[in-house]
């Protein structure tokens, strides 16, 4: 099977994908693999479609005869844990034998019911620490069914067949919602909503709508423009308009939105970016990862992006990883990705941590920033190892010093505040009650920044879905 798909094992999905594979010998501290040559990422691609190859699709869509055999690998479990493991109790093996049945369109309808947004889902979804990590087939041989790219496979048939949109509206109950953020909740809130019979109206702060889908995610995970595409299809449902450019707390105040709508919902993500701590933080140079993912996602021609000869970027999340890959894929010569823990603490799934590394992203654990160096302009970094003693992180006292004209701060992000007075926070993101309601009555809230989100799409789509059925609740009883 591994010869006809070149799918089959975990491992041999990324020789699939990005045509080497190498076991990567962890040695502790330092882990430094892959050569420039082998994945030929050396000095800046000269033509724009040299760079454009750079950033292809990371998991070329699998074709009907691809997608018919992985399907039919499936045991089509009774109580599937794979349904189970999906935050938005997608009915997995339902969609997967329609799948193998020759039915994608039904397949699409099955996924996109639980999901509006599982055309993205499938592409940055991590799978194999949800649905295909619990799927049975983990313990036979070919490794767990590729859930993900069949769900993509279905997706991506449905929409590009241009069919009608595939769910209807109830009859309209006369309410509107103002929706605020045009991200994964937004959306998911809005379309459900409207599959209610409500209206919404979304306000978006920036000049689209999509959130991370469209601004946060690294460019080859998010191809063809699709995170535009989705929007527009989920659009289709009608009775959702969006109005752009408007931001919370500035142009925006929750006082008129919940004075002139019948419910608010806010799904603003979290705005805000964490800092080092360090002085001369300010330094040209030093950016934050999210910026730098946002720009390239932005640019039309990936060699318009500066990006520096030396590159350090700072955490151990899945935006780290994005941006360490995204740096040497732009032309960087050397790409360090610096880590105050060990590879089994990252935030960043095991596939993403080989990605970076067959992209020659050097990668150092157990190091902490401690300076930044550098007269006006960031010239290097030093850090600290580190070591847990008690399990609490700590500092051997033991530095080293890297060199770097850009430094790429990814160490996780925060609510920005602005606009939510009388709305109470607890550890800076929004506290609901069990009906995602905040503590101000008629808003309710959903994704990233609240109190008890994981910081996933996916769990961005299933908290605004459900929010639509805890709004759509509270409206009935008005
Ligand atoms: S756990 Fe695996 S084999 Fe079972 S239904 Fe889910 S995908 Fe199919």
């Amino acid at each position: 099977m591994v010869g006809v798909v070149g799918i089959a094992f975990p491992k041999f999905r990324l020789v699939s994908t990005l045509g080497a594979y190498q076991d990567l010998a962890k040695d502790g501290l330092w882990e430094t693999t892959m050569t420039t040559k082998r994945m030929g990422l050396s000095g800046k691609p000269e033509t724009a479609a040299e760079m454009a190859a750079r950033f292809d699709d990371l998991h070329p869509p699998y074709n009907e005869m691809m997608a018919m055999t992985e399907s039919n690998r499936c045991l089509y479990c009774y109580d599937a844990p794979c349904t189970t493991a999906c935050p938005t109790s997608i009915d997995i093996p339902a969609f997967i034998r329609k799948i193998s049945t020759g039915n994608p369109n039904g397949a699409a309808k099955t996924i996109l019911e639980e999901n509006i947004l599982g055309g993205t889902c499938a592409r940055v979804c991590p799978t194999e620490t949800l649905c295909e990590q619990a799927c049975v087939c983990n313990e036979l041989e070919g490794g767990p069914v590729p859930i993900g790219r069949l769900q993509r496979y279905a997706v991506d048939h449905f929409m590009e067949a241009d069919k009608p949109h595939p769910f209807g509206r109830k009859p309209s109950s006369g309410k509107t919602v103002a929706v605020v953020g045009a991200g994964p909740a937004g959306l998911a809130c809005a379309h459900r909503l409207a599959m209610l019979g409500h209206d919404a109206v979304v306000f978006e702060a920036k000049a689209k709508a999509g959130g991370l889908n469209e601004y946060g995610l690294a460019a080859y995970k998010m191809t063809n423009d699709f995170a535009q595409k989705e929007v527009d299809f989920l659009l289709e449902i009608g009775g959702i308009t969006i109005q752009y450019e408007q931001r919370l707390g500035d142009n925006l105040l929750l006082a008129d939105l919940s004075r002139d709508y019948d419910a608010v919902f806010i799904g603003i993500g979290l705005g805000d970016v964490n800092d080092l701590g360090l002085e001369g933080e300010d330094k040209d140079g030093i950016h934050s990862a999210i910026d730098f993912i946002e720009e390239i996602r932005q640019a039309p021609d990936k060699r318009d992006v500066a990006v520096g000869d030396n590159v350090i970027v700072i955490g151990g999340g899945n935006t780290a990883i994005d941006a360490a890959v995204q740096a040497k894929r732009l032309g960087a010569g050397e790409v360090t990705l610096v880590y105050r823990r060990g590879a089994e603490q990252m935030g960043a799934t095991d596939f993403e941590q080989d990605l970076a590394k067959l992209n020659d992203v050097i990668v150092r654990y157990w190091s902490m920033p401690s300076g930044i160096k550098g007269n006006g302009k960031v010239e290097s970094m030093v850090f600290e190892k580190a070591e847990l003693d008690g399990g609490k992180l700590m500092g051997t006292g033991e530095t080293y010093e890297v060199k770097a004209d850009m430094v790429l701060k990814a160490v996780g992000q925060k609510l920005l505040p602005s606009g939510l007075d009388g709305i109470e926070l607890n550890r800076g993101k929004l506290v609901l009650d069990e009906k995602f309601q905040t503590t101000m009555g008629g808003v309710f809230a959903g994704g990233d920044a609240v109190a008890s989100g994981e910081d996933l799409t996916v769990q961005a789509v299933e908290d605004g879905k459900q929010a639509a059925h805890a709004i759509d609740q509270y409206l009935s009883g008005m």
